[in-house]
């Protein structure tokens, strides 16, 4: 068969882009996938991803993340669907550290509303968390959640209905560049395609070792606490996030899906100590990777 283009992995990013071709009068996609997305084997899921405009990472996201709140919203329109929710967010970081003044630094540069709040602040707004006096608050009010399956959901459902050939259960083993297309083999065929799209996430590693780019794939480790009491309901309404460093390399093809108990107590002894009117209890655990480039290429 000849495509047009060919997607090849439908996690968040192989999704929407299935999402944005469905929309191009004409065009005949394929979009397949090794797995049946959503699924657990990847990045995308977990029930809650955070949307915030300002980055840590670098001012040069903003205008992006700007686009995709855009993209959200248009997806909703288009699915039916509620798939952005706007909660506010709180970031907790260390007075010395970088993860605060950096998203200062790209909310100043791209005019992003934001609250600085002490660590008095973040107890009498947040009373979910007991931060100590080396804590930084950083509010955003535009910040909120995705909840990835039902955004992949909606994405693939919408995908199919606008004609796109959506295959399950089918990986692409081979690709290769001949005469102004791409040749992508499977277990069950072999398509031409005027264009390729690799979204494979951690699965990159191979993919894109072919071509000479060479990436890592980095395991983060979920964690799901059971407060107990419930918080309440204000603390409940935001989304909120507290910097820590995590680390770790991971083979994707063989996903550790526990972590190891000690991540899980040491986590507990922080969410613990941010907020010792709680006890806690570990109610799940997930390791997830995701890709990146590699920091030795
Ligand atoms: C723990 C964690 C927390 C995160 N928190 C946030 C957050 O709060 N906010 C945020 O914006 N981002 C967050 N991210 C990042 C975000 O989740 C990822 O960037 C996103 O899910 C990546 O999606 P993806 O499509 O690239 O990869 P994946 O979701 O891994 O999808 C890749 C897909 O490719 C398929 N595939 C692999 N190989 C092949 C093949 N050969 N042929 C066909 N299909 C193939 C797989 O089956 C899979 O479905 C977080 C990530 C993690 C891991």
């Amino acid at each position: 068969m000849t495509y047009d283009v060919i997607v090849a992995g439908l996690g968040a990013m192989g999704s929407a882009t299935a999402f944005h071709l469905a929309g191009r009068k004409g065009l005949r996609v394929l979009a397949l996938d090794r797995h049946h997305p959503p699924h657990t084997l990847g990045s995308t899921h977990g029930g809650t991803r955070i949307i915030r405009e300002t980055s840590f990472e670098h001012p040069r996201y903003v205008p992006l993340v700007r686009r995709a709140y855009e993209c959200w919203r248009r997806m909703e329109v288009a699915t039916g669907k509620r798939l952005l929710r706007v909660t506010g967010g709180v970031f907790i970081g260390t007075r010395h550290g970088t993860f605060v003044a950096k998203s200062k630094e790209s909310a100043d540069i791209h005019k992003v509303p934001y609250e600085i709040l002490s660590p008095a602040e973040i107890r009498r707004r947040f009373p979910a968390f007991r931060p100590d006096e080396s804590a930084v608050g950083f509010y955003e009010p535009g910040a909120g959640v995705l909840g990835p399956e039902t955004c992949v959901q909606a994405c693939l459902d919408y995908a199919k209905r606008g004609g796109i050939d959506v295959k399950f259960d089918e990986p692409v083993t081979r690709w290769s560049v001949k005469g102004g297309g791409v040749t992508v083999t499977t277990p069950r065929g072999t398509y031409s395609g005027g264009k390729l799209l690799l979204a494979a996430g951690p699965w990159m590693l191979d993919t894109l070792q072919s071509v000479g780019v060479r990436v890592a794939a980095e395991r983060i480790v979920m964690h799901w606490f059971a407060p107990s009491p419930p918080p309440r309901a204000t603390s409940r309404s935001s989304t909120w996030r507290v910097a820590r460093s995590h680390c770790g390399s991971s083979d994707p093809t063989r996903p550790s899906r526990h972590s190891r108990s000690r991540t899980a107590r040491s986590r507990r002894r922080f969410i613990t100590a941010a907020s010792p009117r709680r006890r806690t209890r570990c109610v799940a655990t997930s390791a997830r990777t995701r890709s990146r480039r590699c920091a030795q290429c």
